[in-house]
């Protein structure tokens, strides 16, 4: 099976193709943050007019890479939300408009599943798995009994962790996105600044990241006030300490409670270098659970994922039809 899959639920205009939801043939991604930076984040209207501007390079680029003529693709899997419903719509009519005018089937992805299944791309899934999903929107446990089903066993109640990263990273005066830059200076500081950790309710797996962001930013003015100077690295360690402490402890747990096979990392948050060698010296030796950390770009944005994740849905019989549209509240199931 062919996929060919296209990916537009933020700042990326991306457009892949990937040969039975485990080879990347190609994978093309255009990235708008040159054009976001300037306004501190992620300004719908520019997002929507770049993807306009880019779709059709894009995917021209994805298949000649793949070598690949449009008569060869056997599906097309689209992004269908969740994400800023401007740029999903370019990706859903870029996608219903070539598979109609090629009669090629048409499967609409969740962006989440998609982040999930990039990890396909590298390893075999083996069920029960546990994915950690953690990204500038979301933050959740991810339990999968077999390939599409997904059972969300714990999620952020306010603040996504990447959304905490960017959100400190702006108060301590970092370029958007900022999660790469805290990272950068965690590694350089040391955790010595006494921040909180919401575990919430005994037995949760749920997450909650706005109290640990007010909590940065008070610490950061009361010193302020004080005339006193906080070292950004410490406090870029410290913040970064309590995010690890919270989503590796719930993971550890989450994964011996329902004896998960494997543990795959999914969003742009698992590029951070933290939280990769905790989880490589949490799991790293378990010798009953698989650990599969994608490279970095498998883990921000692409079309890969999608049309890996697209591949599976196609195989299991999942048409979608030309009345797809893009759904920003869609919900993961
Ligand atoms: P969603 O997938 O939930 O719709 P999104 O697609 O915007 O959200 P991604 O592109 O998956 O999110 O990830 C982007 C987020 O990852 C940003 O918040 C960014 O700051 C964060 N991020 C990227 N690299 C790192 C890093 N090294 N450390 C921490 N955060 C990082
Ligand atoms: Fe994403
Ligand atoms: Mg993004």
């Amino acid at each position: 099976t062919i996929v060919l899959g296209i990916e537009t639920s933020c700042d990326e205009t991306a457009a892949s193709v990937v040969r039975n939801g485990t080879e990347i043939l190609s994978n093309v991604v255009a990235s708008q943050i040159e054009s976001h930076k300037r306004f501190g984040g992620v300004v719908p209207e520019i997002a929507s007019r770049h993807h306009v501007e880019q779709m059709t390079y894009v995917v021209e680029e994805a298949l000649n890479q793949a070598e690949l003529s449009i008569e060869e693709i056997d599906a097309i899997a689209v992004t269908e939300g969740p994400g800023l419903v401007g740029a999903l719509l370019i990706g859903v009519n870029a996608a219903k408009a070539i598979a109609f005018a090629h009669s090629i089937p048409l499967v609409g992805v969740h962006h989440i599943a998609g982040h999930i299944y990039a990890n396909r791309l590298l390893k075999e899934m083996d069920f029960p798995l546990m994915s950690l999903v953690v990204s500038g929107g979301h933050t959740e446990l991810v339990l999968m009994k077999e390939h599409g089903s997904f059972e969300v066993i714990g999620e952020t109640r306010d603040d996504a962790a990447g959304e905490a990263y960017d959100k400190v990273a702006r108060t301590l005066g970092l370029p958007y996105p900022g999660g790469p830059h805290i990272d950068r200076l965690a590694q350089e500081g040391t955790p010595s600044i006494k921040l909180p950790r919401a575990w919430l309710e005994e037995g949760s797996y749920d997450f909650s990241f706005s109290g640990l962001k007010s909590s940065v930013i008070n610490t950061l003015h009361n010193a302020e006030q004080r005339g006193e100077v906080i070292d950004a690295k410490d406090l870029a360690a410290s913040f970064q300490e309590s995010v690890i402490d919270v989503l590796v402890t719930k993971t550890k747990r989450a994964v011996e409670e329902y004896h998960a096979k494997q543990l795959l990392l999914a969003g742009g948050v698992a590029a951070n270098k933290g939280l990769r060698e905790r989880l490589q010296e949490t799991f790293g030796e378990d010798k009953n659970l698989e650990l599969i950390v994608p490279p970095l770009s498998l883990c921000t944005d692409n079309a890969a994922m999608i049309a890996a994740a697209g591949t599976i849905l196609f195989e299991q019989g999942k048409r979608s039809g030309y009345a797809l549209n893009a759904n920003p509240g869609l919900v993961l199931q």
